[in-house]
């Protein structure tokens, strides 16, 4: 069942979707996709076969609903080096197999501006991470729509860094300094900024250029919504110069049936044949708001002794847990956490989800009362959505300037006090103590007033999250707008204003 209006005035208008690679940015750009497509707008998503294979089953479920949406695969270039079949970047894959994947995805460019000829959308709407598709949309005199991960919040920040480097004037990696020109006063320490912002990298490089293209697209689209930052929304439309569009939350906007929320970002409705799985059966035993959800996401990788630490740390924190430890190659981990697994399952206090969880069904479900995260924003605006309060423990990109928006702006969450900046191949050697979990734990599913206020104010934001997707919503408005504005240009394209109209 679907909340919003499904009108058919937009029918002819043809998008091209190019999600990139990695799930939290794959998984987004097609919800994004499926939103469009559900208000009429006839979409092809590329991509390839391992990353359709992830996503295909909504696509037909959706197609079987009336809409107007396909995917077109293209197969991914060879490259010495890269092993057949790996085409996506996650946890498991080494940093020098990801480096093979971006350079199979480069080579891919003379191929995808030969579909944009032949699919002669009316507009595109490309990851941040294919820059080129600026000049290939120009080409095609049509908009380039460019889909930008991570808050409006961050953006912000991080433009501020990059403009007056406030963190070249602290002394030491731990002093902490003012970021400035953003609507509150962030203070942050040099050890929990980017790298990237202090040594030029790779990465860098690809940022440059990411950001060029930012500056020169139509506009952008993100996947948060006017309540969670709308300030940061206003600042990073002056910052950048161009239109922007928030949509979201574009998870729960798409995926409202259970075979959708179950299937996402892995493909197979089922994980454990076709009883009930028994994470959902621990979970339908567990009372109302007394378990705590542990996830870190789909880049994640720790260190064997910070798996030890997070174990023990939930074994005695008191309360009930569902930690999704994912693929975990055989070893000393592996014995360990396999060993932890049975005593918790065997206490009845604990369950581990090994591999992908269904995410969206665990956080819906009436017993997680609070939710453990890294801070990726996708998580983010999903557990806010939930009506959740979080501990955050930041580790990559631009998640400690998501933990500031979630602790310091909208008081939403415990701070796990994490101190360095990671990248998500290497780890480092900040570890965690159990304490410190167990600590964060008892502020997050206490019963004293501060916990209960934050309660409070995350369910008052999940209110806002739903409206914001209903006829008339903020995000619901800012679809109808770009749609109206792709269609706007389409026609002036066909009939410029200079030219008199045929009689
Ligand atoms: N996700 C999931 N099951 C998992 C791990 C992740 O469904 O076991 C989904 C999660 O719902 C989110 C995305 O994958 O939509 C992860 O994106 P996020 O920005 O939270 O973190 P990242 O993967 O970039 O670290």
């Amino acid at each position: 069942m679907e909340s919003f209006g499904v009108e058919g005035e937009s029918e002819t208008l043809k998008a091209i979707f190019l999600p990139s690679v990695s799930p939290s940015h794959l998984l987004p750009v097609v919800d994004i996709a499926r939103i469009f497509a559900v208000h009429g707008v006839d979409v092809t998503i590329i991509t390839t076969p391992a990353n359709a294979a992830v996503f295909q089953s909504s696509i037909d479920r959706d197609a079987s609903r009336g809409r107007s949406i396909r995917t077109h695969l293209v197969k991914l270039p060879q490259v010495p080096g890269l092993p057949e079949g790996v085409e996506t970047i996650n946890a498991s894959t080494p940093m020098d197999i990801a480096l093979k994947v971006s350079e199979a995805l480069n080579l891919l460019e003379p191929q995808f501006r030969q579909i944009f000829h032949q699919l002669n959308p009316d507009f595109i709407v490309s990851d941040m991470f294919y820059p080129s598709t600026v000049d290939a949309a120009a080409e095609l005199g049509i908009p380039r729509l460019i889909y930008v991960g991570g808050t409006y919040f961050a953006h912000c920040a991080m433009d501020s860094l990059e403009r007056f480097e406030p963190h070249k004037k602290v002394d030491s990696e731990d002093e902490s300094f003012l970021i400035p020109g953003l609507p509150y006063n962030l203070e942050m320490t040099r050890s929990q900024i980017p790298e990237r912002f202090k040594t030029p990298t790779e990465f860098s490089y690809i940022m440059k250029k990411v950001k060029e293209s930012e500056k020169k697209s139509y506009g952008s689209l993100f996947k948060s919504f006017y309540a969670f930052e709308g300030p940061y929304e206003e600042l990073y439309r002056t910052i950048v110069g161009t239109k922007s569009w928030n949509v979201g939350p574009v998870s729960s906007w798409v995926n409202q049936d259970v075979s959708d929320k179950r299937s996402r970002g892995h493909g197979k409705e089922e994980e454990e044949g076709n009883g009930k799985a028994s994470w959902l059966a621990w979970l339908d035993s567990k009372k109302k708001g007394s378990v705590v959800y542990v996830c870190f996401g789909s880049m994640n990788n720790f260190p064997n002794t910070q798996l030890v630490e997070i174990a023990h740390g939930l074994e005695d924190c008191g309360h009930d847990f569902l930690w999704v430890v994912g693929k975990i190659n055989e070893g000393e981990g592996r014995a360990f956490l396999e060993e932890f697994g049975k005593r918790v399952e065997a206490s009845n206090k604990g369950c581990l989800i090994w591999g992908w969880a269904p995410q969206l069904l665990i956080l819906d479900h009436p017993a997680v009362g609070g939710v453990m995260t890294h801070c990726g924003m996708n998580t983010v605006i999903e557990t806010v959505d939930a009506g959740l309060p979080m501990v955050t423990w930041p580790l990559f990109a631009e998640q400690f300037f998501n933990e500031r928006l979630l602790v310091d702006v909208l008081k939403i969450a415990v701070p796990i006090g994490a101190k360095k900046w990671k990248s998500w191949s290497d780890f480092g050697d900040e570890i965690m103590e159990r304490g410190k979990i167990g600590d964060a734990i008892a502020l997050l599913m206490g019963e004293g007033e501060e916990c209960e206020e934050m309660r409070r104010r995350v369910k008052a934001l999940s209110q806002e999250a739903k409206k914001a997707i209903q006829i008339g919503g903020s995000s619901y408005n800012s679809l109808k707008d770009v749609i109206q504005e792709m269609k706007s240009f389409k026609l002036e394209k066909l009939n410029p204003k200079d030219e008199k109209p045929l009689a």
